[in-house]
C-alpha cells in the first residue's frame, strides 16, 4: 500500500497538539495514551507513544524518545501493521489561518468522545445533560443550554463539532 504524503512537511504542534502534513492539513489527536512503541533510531533508546492521529487510512502515532527527546512519527496502515518511521520537527503553534484548515470531527454521540476531554470544558450536570439528550432520554434544557454555549470552544481545543 502506498501513503502519499511529503514525509519532509511533518510537523507538530505541541500546546494543541496537532499533527500538521503537507504544511496545510492539521490532525487533532483522536487518542493521547503512553504506549511503549519501540526503539529510537537514533539512540536506541525506548520510544513511548503521545498522541495518535488519524491520516487517510492510516494511524499515525507521535512518540518522543524518552533519552534522546527525539520525536517520530511512526506509520501504521488499516490492519495496524507497521509502514514507516519519520522524523517531525516541533511547531510552537499554529498560525490563525491554518488553524482553520483543522480536519473536523462532527459528533453527535459523545460516547466517542474520551471523558477527559469532555471534563476540561463541560461541569458534570451538563456532561450529564449532553448524554441524555445524545440518547433520546428526558434532560435538564437548562445544563445542555447552557452546555451548547461551549461547543465552539470545545471545537476549538479538540476539533470536534458537536452536534447534540
Ligand atoms: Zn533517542
Amino acid at each position: 500500500m502506498n501513503v502519499s504524503f511529503d514525509k519532509s512537511t511533518l510537523r507538530y504542534s505541541l500546546p494543541n497538539k496537532l499533527l500538521c502534513i503537507d504544511d496545510n492539513r492539521l490532525i487533532p489527536p483522536f487518542e493521547e495514551e503512553e504506549n511503549e512503541m519501540g526503539v529510537c533510531s537514533e539512540c536506541e533508546g525506548q520510544l513511548f507513544s503521545f498522541t495518535y492521529h488519524n491520516f487517510q487510512d492510516y494511524t499515525a502515532v507521535v512518540c518522543r524518545c524518552v533519552d534522546c527527546s527525539l520525536l517520530r512519527i511512526i506509520l501504521f496502515d488499516p490492519a495496524w501493521e507497521w509502514v514507516g518511521e519519520y522524523p517531525v520537527s516541533i511547531i510552537d503553534d499554529v498560525s490563525q489561518t491554518s488553524a482553520n484548515s483543522v480536519e473536523r470531527n462532527s459528533i453527535s454521540d459523545i460516547g466517542n468522545i474520551a471523558a477527559i476531554k469532555l471534563e476540561t470544558v463541560f461541569s458534570p450536570r451538563e456532561i450529564e445533560a449532553m448524554i441524555q439528550k445524545s440518547k433520546g432520554e428526558n434532560y435538564v434544557r437548562q445544563y445542555l443550554y447552557n452546555a451548547r454555549k461551549k461547543y465552539s470552544l470545545f471545537n476549538e481545543l479538540f476539533g470536534y463539532s458537536l452536534e447534540i
